[in-house]
């Protein structure tokens, strides 16, 4: 099953008489259950390619079809209602809510999806498979970078998305530390059987991945599906 597909995705940023063209001409396909590494140096247009995949940017040429759906036709609103539903999100820097616990971080999505059930339940038992059951009613300035990491990933995840994307997820902690959270990223992602698209520097991170997209210049350089790890 295809879980998202592109083609002759472009995207220029204008702002006055600077005119940056980031991605010429995109297209691949994404398949239910693969994890798929995006690499690339930086400028190269990484963030930008997840940024457009994940909805959160629009496109200016090509085609994308994400979960189903021809989104030149979606509205903004329409495009939100997906990203809530069915994607999870993980960024270099966290962006967690520092006014807010660990356990109301991660509650979060539960409640703006309006999500009935047992809540509470649901919460305590993704803080467990992310190993922060006793963090629960810190703050983040309370935690180290790895703990952030993995509430952000309890929050990616806790709706069940259908598709996760991670840019660096790794980028601001040491290597030890980037590890311990990729080991947690595949057991959870590869259990729950959730479709992720990474961005990553690291290469030991990716040789994790059956597949690795290498982008350069904003184009596709090589795409190679059917590594055996
Ligand atoms: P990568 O993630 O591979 O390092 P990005 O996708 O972040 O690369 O950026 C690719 C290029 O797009 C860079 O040259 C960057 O300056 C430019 N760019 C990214 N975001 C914007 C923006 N909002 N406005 C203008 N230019 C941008
Ligand atoms: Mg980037």
């Amino acid at each position: 099953m295809t879980i998202l597909s592109c083609s002759g995705l472009s995207k220029t940023y204008a702002q006055n008489t600077l005119v940056t063209p980031v991605l010429r001409g995109i297209s691949l396909t994404v398949d239910a259950g693969e994890f798929v590494a995006v690499m690339g140096p930086s400028g190269s247009g990484k963030s930008t390619l997840l940024h457009c995949l994940g909805l959160l940017e629009p496109i200016d040429e090509g085609e994308l079809i994400c979960l189903g759906h021809q989104t030149a036709a979606l509205s903004d609103r329409e495009k939100a209602a997906i990203r809530r539903q069915s994607m999870g999100f993980v960024f270099q820097s966290f962006y967690l809510i520092p006014g807010l616990t660990v356990r109301e971080n991660v509650l979060l999505p539960l409640l703006i999806r309006r999500c009935s059930g047992d809540r509470d339940g649901r919460v305590r038992q993704m803080l467990e498979q992310v190993g922060l059951a006793r963090r629960e009613q810190y703050r983040p300035n309370q935690l180290s970078g790895g703990e952030q990491q993995r509430v952000a990933l309890a929050r990616a995840l806790i709706g069940q998305p259908a598709i996760l994307f991670l840019d660096e997820p790794t980028g601001n902690l040491d290597t030890k530390t980037g590890r311990e959270i990729l080991k947690c990223v595949f057991e959870l992602v590869n259990s729950a059987g959730i479709t992720a698209i990474m961005v990553t520097h690291d290469q030991a991170a990716a040789n994790w991945c059956r597949r690795i997209i290498r982008i350069r210049d904003g184009s596709i350089e090589q795409d190679d599906q059917r590594r055996t790890r």
